[in-house]
């Protein structure tokens, strides 16, 4: 009898998921993705297109083109997820499965900081970021603040692309001695992830192009009429164009339902991302037999130090396809054999104009084990090659 493999969400992991499980199984079983927008969007390319080096077309599709492919695609809110009758409500009704996949992805609060929302730019919203085209274009001088609003965030390396190609485009504009640029974050040091080394390479490039860095920096408000950050030690950091990464928390939808939480992600065991539930009166936890949670909505820290691992499409991926692959062989009557690893090469930072650093990571791993090479050309060409490669096969 076919089987229904319901999968919440339409972004990076949601898509992958859904692409593998279509070319892993026969017609008979029924591929669903809810997703409450019609659309996909490529988010690691929003840097590039604030920089004017993408516009909004060449990094949307519509998750309608999901059902070519032979997979069903319904535009709904998610509600809450039922369990015990292997439902999800949505506002398109009770959606029922065999197999659930959570890939909800982060949500984003811009209002969690008061002020934020009314007077600094949202560099993860495509509309926002095509505004921001729009200023930047126009920008002759003054102080440029980014600031990242709360930790965990997604896309470790987008905050540090979006400082760099404004740098590289004020200077490619010949206006940036006039700019000031400041970046503030509440890391204790850049990418505490990845260790010293890496870190430290990366406070040099900022040093090297004269931006400014501000670490453990607690953001408390955004003052609109002083048009300045407000930070929790009393400090007020003026900027004439201010950039704000909104806080994030895990996916609201999740939030009164019996799946284990880990400070709001979804709690999962770390190498089948089975998720975790609570039964009866929430005193007996186990791992869900048939539910998995992949991408950024997933709880997953690094074993060595309890820190949280990086959110990043690249892991979102590599997720999405180790549970697709076992959901496949459950289904066809075979043991789930995949396994996830945590090993993240080849991820790129653009960190200029053709210009982009490639970083390993491995974050299971005790210590965990990182690497950063060199700026090339070569990585920023490979990242340019994948954003074209899953476009054009992942959502064709
Ligand atoms: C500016 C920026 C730059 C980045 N750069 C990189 C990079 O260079 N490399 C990299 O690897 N990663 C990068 N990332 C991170 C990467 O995009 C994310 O890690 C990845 O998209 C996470 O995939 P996901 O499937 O978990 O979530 P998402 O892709 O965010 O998808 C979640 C989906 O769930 C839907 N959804 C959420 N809640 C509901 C609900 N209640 N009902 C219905 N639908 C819902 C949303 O509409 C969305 O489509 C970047 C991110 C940003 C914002």
């Amino acid at each position: 009898m076919g089987k229904t493999v319901l999968i919440l969400g339409g972004g990076t992991s949601g898509v992958a998921a859904a692409n593998v499980l279509r070319k892993l199984l026969g017609e008979q079983h029924r591929i669903l993705v809810v997703d409450r927008g019609g659309k996909h969007y490529f988010q690691a390319a929003y840097p590039l297109l604030m920089a004017k080096l993408r516009n909004p077309e060449q990094i949307t599709r519509s998750l309608d083109r999901l059902q070519e492919k032979g997979v069903e695609f319904i535009q709904a809110e998610v509600e809450e997820l039922l369990p015990s009758q292997n439902q999800v409500k949505t506002t398109a009704g009770l959606l029922r499965y065999d197999y659930l996949i959570v890939a909800l992805g982060a949500e984003l609060h811009p209002e969690a900081v008061p002020g934020q929302k009314e007077t600094a730019y949202n560099p993860y919203d495509i509309h926002a970021v095509h505004r921001l085209q729009r200023e930047l274009e126009f920008f002759r001088s003054g102080t440029i603040v980014l600031f990242i609003a709360s930790l965990p965030y997604t896309g470790a390396v987008g905050p540090y692309e979006i400082i760099f190609l404004i740098d590289a485009w004020l200077r490619r504009r010949k206006v940036r001695s006039q700019a000031r640029l400041i970046h503030i974050t509440p890391e204790p040091a850049l990418f505490p992830f990845a260790g010293r080394k890496v870190s430290s390479s990366l406070e040099q490039m900022l040093r090297q192009r004269d931006i400014s860095l501000i670490t453990n920096a607690a953001i408390q408000a955004v003052d609109k009429q002083r048009h300045a950050v407000i930070l929790a030690d009393g400090r007020a950091i003026f900027g004439d164009l201010l950039i704000g990464v909104p806080a994030h928390t895990g996916p609201l939808a999740l939030k009164n339902g019996p799946l284990v939480l880990d400070e709001g992600w979804c709690a999962v065991s770390p190498h089948t991302l089975h998720a975790k539930i609570q039964y009866g009166d929430g005193s007996h936890v186990a791992e869900a037999e048939n539910i998995f949670c992949v991408g950024d909505a997933a709880a997953i820290r690094m074993p060595a130090n309890g820190m949280w691992a990086p959110k990043a499409g690249i892991f979102a991926h590599y997720q999405a396809e180790v549970v697709a692959r076992n959901i496949a062989l459950s289904i066809t009557g075979q043991a789930p054999r995949f396994r996830y690893r945590s090993k993240g090469a080849g991820a790129v930072m653009i960190s200029g104009f053709n210009q982009g650093r490639i970083l390993s990571i491995d974050y299971y791993a005790s210590p965990p084990r990182t690497a950063m090479l060199w700026p090339s050309a070569a990585a920023y060409l490979a990242k340019a090659a994948f954003e074209k490669y899953w476009l054009k096969y992942w959502l064709y």
